[in-house]
């Protein structure tokens, strides 16, 4: 495994691969490591002759306010998990040589960015498109990995990667859960005992959407408000947001349709956690 700092040099040795013929699958993360990463990584090695891993905590994606300064970073470990994962390379920058000074191009999706977590995050989705832009051309893969976990960040991103020609397959994969079903998050590190306890009532509420839909409900306000009231009953937790959505569109939906989403966003204490599911087909 070669870890490489530098876009430019990262750049020079993929060209070399690219020359072989060799497909080249791309999984960016932030770091802190984790199945749900190591799952993206396993398809990419799946399908590619060569894995590319960058570990970047983008500063253009935090707001003021937000965990910039305390989100982990765990290196080593990352790294020792990506080496036994077999990934090839590893594009590890630091943030001036991401964003020198007088950098000043911004990628922006417009309308996508605005909703769901756009709307709580305003500049969040600006900072992903630029940092992935900005990767795509250092790495310039053939297929790029990103999680349905984040569906609104994969559903953004392959809005760019066509707008802009990026000449890349974007693969989305499912969701990985704890046992208990919670989605894994690197910020599930900052939950107390007693916060992970009752992180677990996200996913329990998805569970008990997709169960009011198998029984018939198609009112989404419906669906919301049992949502809303499931969660409501930890007394850690603060709602952001519980949407019901098109997924091509994130526009809401007045009745569920097959293939529609439903995501949320919750704080349990001081920690933000999103999830989602994607109704499937029954509906
Ligand atoms: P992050 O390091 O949080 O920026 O995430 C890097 C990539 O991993 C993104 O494409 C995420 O959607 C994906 N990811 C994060 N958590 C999970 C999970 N639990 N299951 C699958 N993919 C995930």
């Amino acid at each position: 495994m070669k870890i490489f700092n530098s876009p430019d040099r990262i750049s020079v040795e993929i060209n070399r691969i690219r020359l072989g013929k060799k497909r080249i699958g791309f999984v960016p993360t932030m770091g802190a490591l984790h199945a749900g990463h190591l799952s993206l990584i396993k398809q990419a090695a799946k399908e590619n002759n060569t894995v590319v891993v960058s570990i970047f905590v983008n500063p253009a994606q935090f707001g003021p306010k937000e965990d910039l300064k305390k989100y982990p970073r765990p290196i080593k470990k990352d790294l020792e998990l990506c080496r036994k994962a077999g990934v090839d390379f590893i594009f590890l920058p630091g943030n001036k040589i991401m964003y020198p000074q007088g950098y000043s191009t911004f990628v922006n999706v417009e309308g996508l960015n605005e909703v769901l977590c756009g709307s709580a995050r305003p500049g969040h989705f600006r900072g992903v498109t630029t940092v992935v832009a900005k990767l795509l051309n250092i790495v310039r893969p053939d297929a790029l990995y990103l999680g349905q976990k984040d569906a609104q960040q994969a559903l953004i991103i392959a809005r760019m990667v066509k707008d802009l020609n990026f000449p890349v397959k974007v693969k989305v994969m499912p969701t990985i859960r704890e046992n208990d079903g919670l989605a894994l998050s690197s910020r599930n590190a900052y939950l107390s005992k007693k916060e992970r306890n009752d992180a677990v009532v996200l996913s329990k509420a998805l569970l008990l959407a997709q169960t009011l839909i198998d029984n018939g409900q198609r009112q989404a306000n419906r669906i919301i408000t049992r949502i809303k009231q499931l969660i409501s009953k930890k007394r850690s937790a603060r709602i952001d947001y519980v949407s019901i959505v098109d997924l091509e569109n994130l526009m809401p939906l007045k009745k569920i349709k097959p293939g529609c989403l439903i995501a949320l966003a919750v704080k349990i204490g001081k920690t933000r956690l999103i999830d989602n599911i994607i109704i499937n087909e029954k509906a």
